[in-house]
């Protein structure tokens, strides 16, 4: 019988559209599992935290590793699986970079249980109950998972060998995998580490859209506007992430005139993504007698941007520079 790899599929906080993304593979999936048996995938298949528990470390070769680190039991799994396996890769924008739940560290986890556990127009819990962390079960404390304060990147709670970026990725970027996986089946040969597969270009690169240098005057929401189907959006006052994303999605969202959220993370140069954005649009946005304008002329401008923060940092906040909003009390 062939050699194959021992691969699994890991996930700490995740919507599972990167589980999905991995069955998108249609057909192309037989040309990973010829090469590969599954011996951990929890989403699709009846695999236990103990499964992994009783492993050895490096019994897994890869393990792709898709969602955001947001419990105890995140971490906890994450430093499993990584002691088991000879190969991490982060899989997904949540594990690259925090993805969208990385965007609740914007508020903090005293003000998320308020919400949910108190506040919403349909709870009805005069007591405040929340999820407890410890229970009693047949004589034993039990430990259950945590929800942490801040939500975390994989890399920023274990060593990281390669990123798939995307949200989810596309079917084309983790066709990839097949030939990186075969050549360290065959030869034990992999990229350099810390390789992203994905493209080292800006995703306005590769972006079919024509690029004037036009300076805009206002901002469009993409409801507010129709746009000219042949012109770079952002040029048309669309605010499109194009000049701070990496390339290698095929401009999918582009070429559905829509403009790009930034799913594929920072590019290979700026490694803050939301601060790149605000650049390129600095150096965008224009008006008649720029310097005769007063702070309120700019204020006015500048509020045409609605939610900055979950605009520039969507997908990449928790590896932004500044990486939280910090709360009295929170
Ligand atoms: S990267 Fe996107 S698709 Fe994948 S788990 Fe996160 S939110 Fe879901
Ligand atoms: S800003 Fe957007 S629409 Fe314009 S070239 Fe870049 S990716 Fe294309
Ligand atoms: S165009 Fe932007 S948001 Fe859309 S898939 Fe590509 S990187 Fe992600």
């Amino acid at each position: 019988m062939a050699k194959r790899i021992k691969l699994a599929i890991g996930l700490g906080s995740t919507c599972s559209g990167c589980d999905i993304a991995i069955l998108d593979l249609n057909e192309k999936i037989l040309s990973l599992v010829a090469l590969a048996d599954i011996v951990f995938w929890p989403t699709a298949m009846d695999f236990k935290l103990s499964d992994l528990e009783q492993m050895q470390n490096n019994d897994i070769d890869v393990t792709l590793y898709h969602g955001t680190i947001r419990t105890s039991e995140n971490e906890h799994i994450a430093h499993l699986l990584r002691e088991r396996s000879k190969v991490m890769i982060a899989f997904g924008s949540c594990a690259c970079f925090g993805g969208i739940p990385g965007l609740c560290n914007l508020t903090n986890k005293k003000e998320i249980l308020e919400t949910v556990y108190k506040e919403t127009p349909s709870t009805v819990n005069p007591e405040f109950t929340t999820p407890k962390t410890k229970i009693a079960q047949d004589g034993h404390d039990l430990t259950l998972p945590e929800l942490f304060n801040d939500a975390r990147a994989l890399p920023q709670i274990i060593d990281v060998d390669y990123y798939l970026p995307g949200c989810p990725p596309v079917v084309e970027l983790i066709e990839k995998l097949v030939p990186i996986i075969a050549n360290f089946l065959e030869k034990g040969e992999l990229p350099p580490k810390g390789t992203v597969i994905a493209s080292d270009k800006t995703l306005c690169e590769q972006c079919p859209l024509t690029k004037e240098n036009k300076m805009i005057s206002r901002i469009f929401r993409p409801h507010e506007i129709i746009p000219d189907p042949k012109r770079c959006l952002l040029e048309q006052g669309i605010l499109c992430l194009g000049p701070a994303t990496r390339g290698g999605c095929g401009a999918r969202c582009i070429n559905a005139r829509m403009p790009c959220r930034g799913c594929m993370g920072p590019t290979a140069e700026a490694k803050d993504q939301g601060a790149k954005m605000v650049s390129a649009i600095a150096s965008i946005l224009g008006v008649e007698n720029e310097k005769d304008l007063s702070e309120g002329d700019v204020e006015k401008l500048m509020s045409q941007i609605k939610d900055p923060v979950g605009t520039f940092y969507r997908f990449s906040l928790p590896v932004a520079l500044v990486n939280r909003r910090v709360k009295e009390g929170g």
